[in-house]
């Protein structure tokens, strides 16, 4: 066995999927940040700072949960990875502390981030204020109006939020925006992408900080179990980072079956969906060659999923080569079958998910468990900022 097959490879690539497409401008801060990324993630004090923060002001390590009702009614054995009970409410506040500490290390002072529910760009702010560095966040217009508390609450925090008014003004154009500027702004300013997304080494980097996620699950279902490896990993998929996380550690252990959950949306036959890896083609989208869902005239789709987190209409280039690989099992999980999850996770173990980590849940529908099964499922974040969809959604 090949223990480096789903490793990125020197240039970049996970197959024939990744790369680095950008503009020439852009090739200096490209190679800039793949130099310093190289040298500093493994450097000891680099990783002793990144895990006192991850510790000390994420609360990290998360629990591992043995869902005891959750269990029951789906006859295996299921744990949550409780990413939602971070600092923040999600996954990623890992990243954002990892490279802001590594801008910090290329002697970076002012950050700049996109971002689409807000999500990112709360974490991104947090980290920033936490670190002193200077933060401008890009958000379409269109999501500022729809996330009003995530855009108060960056500002609360001190960031510069800066409207994106081109296309239909969400996260695909927020995107365009923080590049556009990062090219005249490349001398003093980070660039720090919030998800497995983008030009190499960013799907890499953002991974490689999330594997946090894995090495706790090792190391609790030891504790747990006895064994360190479940049967099954679950986790949600918009660009990719949660999942990288969850499985970073077990990608050639093929005893460990994976299966992700896409945004389903309003159905795989409408043109109101988010599954990237079921539907998508190969292009290159944001840096990085990919499986996009694309109009008749090859142009990205606009991206739908009741999830503000998962509708984006690429996904991290690592997915694209798992799945031409069959390394995961794919599902699209609908709107519906996401908020019945929700209200069923609620109901029976008192958490409320956030909307991405339904779709995660939704999954378990899908799948015929053994009574010996071990299932590890990433509850990527908390319910909170999604608590006026659960209540207006009609079921
Ligand atoms: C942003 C977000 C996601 C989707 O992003 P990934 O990079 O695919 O993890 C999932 N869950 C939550 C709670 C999020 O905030």
């Amino acid at each position: 066995m090949n223990m480096k097959k789903y490793q990125v490879n020197n240039n970049g690539y996970y197959g024939e999927f990744g790369g680095a497409y950008i503009p020439e401008v852009l090739k200096p801060c490209i190679d800039e940040l793949k130099q310093a990324y190289q040298q500093v993630l493994d450097e000891p004090n680099f990783q002793q700072e990144f895990h006192q923060l991850l510790r000390d002001y994420v609360g990290r390590p998360s629990p591992l949960y043995l869902a005891h009702r959750l269990s029951e009614k789906y006859g295996c054995k299921i744990y949550l990875k409780r990413e939602d009970l971070n600092h923040t409410g999600a996954h990623k506040i890992n990243n954002a502390i990892g490279q802001a500490l590594l801008a910090k290390r290329m002697g970076k002072k002012h950050i700049i981030a996109e971002t689409g529910a807000g999500q990112h760009g709360v974490a991104t702010a947090t980290v920033c204020t936490l670190m002193g560095l200077q933060c401008t966040i890009f958000m379409g217009q269109t999501d500022m109006a729809r996330q009003r508390v995530n855009v108060e609450k960056m500002k609360m925090l001190g960031a510069n939020v800066v409207p994106a008014t081109s296309g239909s003004m969400t996260l695909n154009d927020a995107v365009n925006e923080a590049l556009q500027y990062w090219c005249s702004h490349s001398e003093d300013t980070y660039y720090l992408i919030g998800s497995a997304v983008g030009p190499h080494p960013y799907p890499d980097m953002v991974a490689r900080l999330q594997s946090v996620i894995s090495e706790e699950i090792r190391k609790q279902l030891m504790e747990h179990e006895g064994r360190n490896y479940p049967d099954y990993l679950i986790a949600c998929v918009g660009g990719g980072s949660n999942a990288a996380g969850t499985i970073y550690h077990y990608l050639d252990d093929e005893r460990v079956k994976i299966v992700l959950a896409e945004g389903g949306g309003k159905g795989l036959d409408t043109n109101q969906t988010a599954a990237t890896m079921l539907l998508g083609k190969t292009c290159v989208l944001h840096g990085s060659k990919t499986l996009v869902i694309q109009k008749e005239n090859g142009e990205p789709e606009e991206a739908y999923s009741i999830s503000p987190g998962l509708d984006y209409p690429g996904v991290g280039p690592l997915y694209a080569y798992l799945t031409q690989q069959q390394r995961v099992k794919v599902f699209a999980i609908n709107d519906d079958e996401a908020i019945r999850a929700a209200r069923q996770l609620t109901r029976l173990e008192g958490i409320i998910p956030a909307l991405e980590s339904s779709h995660a849940l939704g999954a378990l529908e899908k799948i015929h468990f053994k009574p010996t099964d071990t299932v590890v499922l990433t509850v990527s974040g908390r319910g909170d900022k999604d608590m006026e969809t659960y209540l207006s959604y009609p079921l």
